[in-house]
């Protein structure tokens, strides 16, 4: 039985069933006291080794997802910003729009809550294994344009057309010219019904010919985002600068 119980201990050092190994004894006792059978005490000692590998598939995906923080929806707070639904935040939370292949716009001025949010509901997708990718607007440009540069365009595009989740941020914080409206529009239009993707801007929909310096390409992109879009308009003071205003 000894020497059963150590080939057993060998037998998962090899097939580096290390979590099995590690809570071996413990449900080889709990076995015994609780007269398990064969199956019950396996699944039990082979759920250890799932609980791990999930858990550090989840950690990888959200690492991988290159969020700016990890900040998530239990870190924010509604009574400090009530022109956002909470009720709504759940329901993306829930990811039923990534189902549905919806966009979500969040619009306001700075240090509203954009960037936590959108980041939030990410952090989301990514624990349950959605692909998902987070990236400034200035910085997938400058993406598309260097390969374009290089005649890959369509790898980086349908490298980026991957992401079930992908989480622009900052759209419109800078004035963009009509080369990379163009590359933004191609980016929209690939994922267009078939993807999800959050964005996060500061400018109002009136004022996008402004800031996209091709208003016919401008209104092409905002047609596709918006078709189907849940837009949250975020309205009110910056958390950032909260402290300076607060009144006596
Ligand atoms: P925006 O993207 O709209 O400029 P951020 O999401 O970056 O703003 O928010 C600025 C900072 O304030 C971040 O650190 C964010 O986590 C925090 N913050 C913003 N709104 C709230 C809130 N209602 N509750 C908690 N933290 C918040
Ligand atoms: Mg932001």
């Amino acid at each position: 039985m000894s020497s059963n119980y150590n080939q057993l201990i060998s037998n998962l050092e090899y097939l580096k069933l290390k979590h099995m190994l590690l809570h071996l004894d413990e449900t080889i006792d709990f076995a015994s006291r609780n007269s398990l059978s064969f199956v019950d005490a396996f699944l039990r000692l082979s759920n250890h080794e799932i609980d791990f590998k999930e858990a550090n598939m989840i950690k990888s995906m959200v690492k991988v997802a290159n969020f700016p923080h990890l900040k998530e929806l239990k870190d924010f707070d509604f009574d400090f910003q009530p022109s956002v639904n909470k009720q709504q935040m759940l329901d993306f939370e829930s990811l039923r729009f990534i189902n549905k292949a919806e966009n979500i716009v969040f619009l306001g001025t700075p240090g509203v809550g954009k960037t936590h949010l959108a980041t939030s509901i990410g952090i989301a997708a990514a624990k349950k294994r959605y692909t998902t990718y987070f990236i400034k607007c200035t910085e997938i440009l400058a993406q598309l344009k260097r390969a374009k540069l290089e005649n890959r365009l369509d790898a980086r595009l349908r490298h980026f057309n991957k992401y079930k989740l992908l989480i622009i941020d900052e759209v419109g914080y800078l004035p963009i010219d009509s080369d990379d409206a163009k590359l933004f529009f191609q980016l929209i239009d690939k994922r267009y019904e078939k993807r999800s993707t959050i964005i996060t801007t500061n400018i109002s929909f009136d004022t996008w010919d402004e800031v996209f310096l091709d208003p016919v390409i401008a209104n092409a992109i905002l047609d596709r985002i918006l078709h189907h879009a849940q837009v949250v308009n975020v309205i009110g003071p910056s958390y950032r600068t909260r402290n300076h205003f607060k009144s006596e």
